[in-house]
């Protein structure tokens, strides 16, 4: 296939959602996009990782790869094999925000390589991940952190749509032998955060993000080269409205489990840790009777233990809670059944008790079990209350930083109260519809195949632009 552009203008709109964005495209409120991206190529909606979650969720447009194979499998992870051996320790745990944010270029799983590794002149814009890029070519290294800084504390999040802005046309004048730009524009997210996915500000972010583009769109015609350019369009997550908050660190050491969380973190002789994410999403984290050991405690071993699991699993704050079994399969339990899955050749085994948990549509079954290939896991839970589920679990256990369990927070709630300041009134990070659908638009045609993941557009822009593909990527090329 003969190379399709020359160059990359990524445009990273934190938070949209594909239905949000395809009724204002509707509305005629974002003539920019539907005239520039949109017409010459196509737009559809695919799935982003679990978790859906910012930071994580832009691995695989970075690396082509999982956060699980990134081995980044939250905004918050703790690391049992480092715990036991060090204790205490910046390796024993993190948190990505504020100034740890810089460190996820550090905890990127050092074999992968980045598109600031690929491209030959790379610029990265108000974007946390960038190892590879040349410092001078990070427009916002020092910056970034201190925007976010600003306009936490005063609502003015558009301010930094409109900074992120300035230095793609900035780049656009002044370095013409840029060939990829990774731009993050966060005012969607927060405006959501702050009020609602659908409120009339967070439509507003839709709307000025598109009179960007429209100038973007100008200056990159003024220096012709507009043709040549390739535009993605796409967020990290969608989000949905929280109602209820459930605090589950707090809610452990009301149960008697002393447990390490944040932002309580100066403590020792703990029994559980409990890392919240978006904040639909937590590992959790078990001590073995006596001490930290390396390694996954089991899913036998927990329910063994008693451990909460038959409570938490009930709670109407949780659509499931998943760990691992002995024998490496994944077990999902929630307030409707217990069910267990393995993948073997790219086909998924999957079996429950009482009632299937996933509620899927599964034909022609009475036995409590069913086969069908990963593919095609895809399209049987496209429409389900948890999309791709199959795949993004056996990912995520693959980061060895990942829980000993992992609870996915059903719509309307989320796993965080007292510590987060302002109240997150919308939420991501789950394992559910709402959260895991993003909008994929592009001015190439991409055509739709059996699946479409986050992490098929590094290859596939790759592709376009005329760049080999590394081996062994967890996407594929969909061009
Ligand atoms: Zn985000």
């Amino acid at each position: 296939m003969s190379v399709l552009k020359k160059r990359v203008v990524f445009f990273l709109l934190d938070g949209a959602r594909p239905d949000i964005l395809n009724q204002e495209l509707a509305l005629g409120n974002l003539p920019n996009i539907a005239r520039h991206i949109v017409e010459p190529g196509s737009n559809q909606s695919m799935v982003t990782v679990f978790p859906s979650t910012t930071g994580p969720a832009y691995l695989p447009f970075i690396t082509g790869m999982h956060p699980g194979t990134c081995n980044i499998p939250g905004i918050r992870w703790f690391d049992k094999t480092s715990y036991a051996q060090r204790g205490w320790s910046f390796k024993s745990f993190r948190s990505y925000v504020g100034l740890e944010t810089y460190l996820m270029n550090h905890d990127l799983n050092p074999t992968i390589k980045t598109a600031y590794d690929l491209f030959n002149e790379p610029y990265s814009v108000m974007n946390m991940i960038n190892r590879g890029v040349r410092k001078k070519n990070n427009t916002t290294r020092f910056s970034r952190i201190w925007y976010y800084y600003y306009a936490h504390l005063t609502d003015h999040w558009s301010f930094i749509d409109k900074v992120t802005t300035h230095s793609i046309i900035s780049i656009i004048n002044n370095k013409p032998n840029f060939d990829y730009i990774f731009a993050v524009y966060p005012s969607v997210d927060e405006y959501s955060h702050i009020g609602s996915p659908f409120h009339a500000r967070t439509r507003e972010a839709y709307r000025d993000f598109d009179s960007q583009v429209g100038a973007i769109v100008k200056s990159l015609k003024d220096k012709g080269v507009l043709e040549e350019t390739l535009f993605v369009l796409t967020s990290d997550h969608g989000l949905s409205e929280t109602k209820t908050h459930f605090d589950i660190g707090p809610y452990l050491e009301s149960k008697g489990i002393r447990t390490f969380f944040y932002t309580q973190i100066f403590k020792m002789r703990f029994e559980a840790a409990s890392m919240v994410s978006g904040n639909g999403m937590a590992h959790l984290y078990f001590k073995n009777d006596k001490k930290w050991e390396s390694g996954r405690t089991s899913i036998e071993d927990l329910l063994q233990k008693g451990l909460l699991l038959d409570e938490l699993r009930h709670r109407r704050e949780i659509e499931f809670i998943t760990g691992v079994s002995q024998n490496g399969s994944i077990h999902i339990l929630n307030d409707k059944g217990h069910a267990a899955f393995s993948i073997q050749n790219d086909q998924v085994h999957y079996e429950w008790q009482h009632q299937d948990p996933l509620s899927l549509k599964i034909p022609g079954n009475t036995q409590r079990k069913a086969h069908f290939s990963l593919d095609e896991s895809y399209a049987l839970t496209w429409d389900s209350h948890t999309p791709d589920l199959f795949y993004q679990l056996s990912k995520i256990f693959e980061s060895p930083r990942s829980g000993d369990l992992i609870v996915s927070a059903r719509s309307g709630f989320d796993l965080r109260d007292r510590f987060e300041h302002p109240e997150h009134k919308s939420s991501h990070g789950a394992l559910c519809s709402e959260h895991m659908k993003i909008p994929l638009i592009t001015n190439i045609k991409i055509t739709r195949g059996t699946t479409l993941r986050s992490m098929d557009v590094f290859p596939t822009l790759l592709k376009a632009v005329g760049k080999p593909i590394p081996d062994g990527l967890d996407g594929k090329s969909l061009i």
